[in-house]
C-alpha cells in the first residue's frame, strides 16, 4: 500500500473542510499514465474550490489543483513512458477528476502536453492555466487580425495571473499595451513587465453605454460583467475581444450595438477542453514568445503547506502575479 501526501476536499454537513491528507494510491481514479507531481499552482479556480464559493467540483471528496507538471512513473499509454516529463492542465483535474496538489495523479494520457524543450517543471506551472490561456486569447487575436500596427490592446485585470502574462507576452510581439488595474500601486510592476499605460480599473466600470469612444484596438478580459460591456463598447472598429474570466462577474450587460455598428467580435476562450492541437501550439509559442525574466519577475513559489492559504486568498484579489506550487 503506497501512501502520499494530498490536499483533499471533503463534503460536510455544513459545506466543507479542506486539509492535508495521506492519501491511498489504490484510491485514485482510473487513468493509464502515473505522474509524480513536482510543482502545481494556484488559479482563481483553485481559489473558488477551496473557499467553496462556486461549485467547481463535481466529484466528492476532491483532490482540488487544476494544473500538474511531472514525471511519468507508469504507462499504459503509447505516447507516454516513465520519465517523460509532462504538463497537465484542466481536462477536469480538480474538477470532476482527482487533481494536482498531491505528490501523484493517475491520468488519461490523452490530456497530457509534453513540457516544453528547455522549461523547467517550475517555469510551467509559473505559466499555468492562467498563462497559457493568457497565450490561447492572444493567438485568438491573431487569428482575428489584430495587429500590434491597429492600436493599443487593453488588459483587465492585469496585476493577475492571466493579465500579467497576457501583458507580457503582447508587449513581447509588439503591442501596445493598456494594463487596466484596481490597484494603481502596482503600476510600477506592470510596466516593468511590458504595459506601456496603466489605467484604473474605475475608467472601465461606469456605466455601460452602447458604444462609447474608440480607444482599443482589441481587449483580453480576465473580469466579465460590466468591464468586459465597457471594454466592448470601447472597441475601435473591426476590433476584438477575448473573454477569459469572470472575476468581477458573470454577467454581460452589453448591447448588441459594437456588434452590428462597429464590427466588434467577442472571442470566447476555454482552456479546459481546449483541442489538442491548439494547447499543444500555445505551449509552443509560450516557449519563445515568454520572456523568462519577465515570468520569473512575476512568479512567487510557495511550499506545497501554504498551498490553501495562497489559493485563499487570491479570490480576495489578494495575489499579484503568478503563484508556483512546489510539491515534491
Ligand atoms: P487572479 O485572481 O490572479 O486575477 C484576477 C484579477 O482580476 C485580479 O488580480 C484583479 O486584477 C481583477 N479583479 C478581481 N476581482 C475583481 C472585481 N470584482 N472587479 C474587477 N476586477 C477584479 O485570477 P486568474 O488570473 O487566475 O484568473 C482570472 C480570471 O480568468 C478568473 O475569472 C478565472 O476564472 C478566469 N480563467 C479562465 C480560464 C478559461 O479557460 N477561460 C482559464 C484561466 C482563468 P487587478 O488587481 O489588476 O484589478
Amino acid at each position: 500500500m503506497t501512501k502520499f501526501t494530498a490536499v483533499l476536499i471533503e463534503k460536510t454537513e455544513d459545506g466543507q473542510k479542506v486539509g492535508f491528507t495521506d492519501f491511498d494510491e489504490n484510491d485514485l481514479m482510473d487513468g493509464n499514465v502515473t505522474v509524480r507531481v513536482e510543482f502545481s499552482c494556484i488559479n482563481y479556480k483553485d481559489g473558488l474550490a477551496v473557499s467553496g464559493l462556486a461549485p467547481v467540483m463535481r466529484r466528492w471528496p476532491m483532490i482540488p489543483g487544476i494544473d500538474l507538471a511531472g514525471t511519468v512513473e507508469q504507462s499504459a499509454h503509447p505516447d507516454w513512458k516513465p520519465g517523460d516529463h509532462v504538463v497537465l492542465n484542466g481536462f477536469g483535474l480538480g474538477e470532476t477528476h482527482l487533481g494536482a496538489w498531491a505528490e501523484k495523479a493517475r491520468v488519461n494520457g490523452d490530456w497530457l502536453v509534453p513540457l516544453p524543450q528547455g522549461m523547467s517543471a517550475r517555469e510551467a506551472m509559473a505559466i499555468g492555466t492562467a498563462g497559457y490561456t493568457a497565450m490561447l486569447a492572444v493567438i485568438a487575436l491573431e487569428r482575428h487580425g489584430t495587429t500590434p500596427d491597429k492600436g493599443p490592446v487593453v488588459v483587465t485585470g492585469a496585476v493577475g495571473g492571466l493579465g500579467s502574462v497576457a501583458v507580457a507576452l503582447l508587449a513581447k510581439l509588439g503591442y501596445e499595451v493598456v494594463a487596466s488595474t484596481g490597484r494603481t500601486s502596482e503600476a510600477d510592476y506592470l510596466k516593468s513587465i511590458g504595459a506601456k499605460e496603466v489605467i484604473e480599473r474605475t475608467e472601465l466600470a461606469g456605466k455601460v453605454r452602447p458604444l462609447a469612444k474608440e480607444r482599443f484596438a482589441g481587449g483580453i478580459d480576465s473580469v466579465g460583467s460590466t468591464t468586459l460591456a465597457n471594454v466592448l463598447s470601447m472597441t475601435r472598429y473591426g476590433g476584438a475581444v477575448a473573454a477569459c474570466g469572470l472575476a468581477g462577474g458573470l454577467d454581460l450587460p452589453t448591447t448588441v450595438a459594437p456588434f452590428i455598428l462597429r464590427g466588434v467580435s467577442l472571442l470566447g476562450i476555454d482552456s479546459v477542453y481546449c483541442p489538442q492541437p491548439q494547447r499543444r501550439e500555445a505551449w509552443r509559442r509560450l516557449a519563445t514568445d515568454l520572456e523568462r525574466k519577465k515570468l520569473e519577475s512575476m512568479t512567487t513559489e510557495v511550499p506545497f503547506s501554504g498551498v490553501i492559504e495562497a489559493a485563499r486568498q487570491i479570490v480576495d484579489g489578494k495575489l499579484r502575479g503568478r503563484h508556483a506550487v512546489r510539491i515534491a
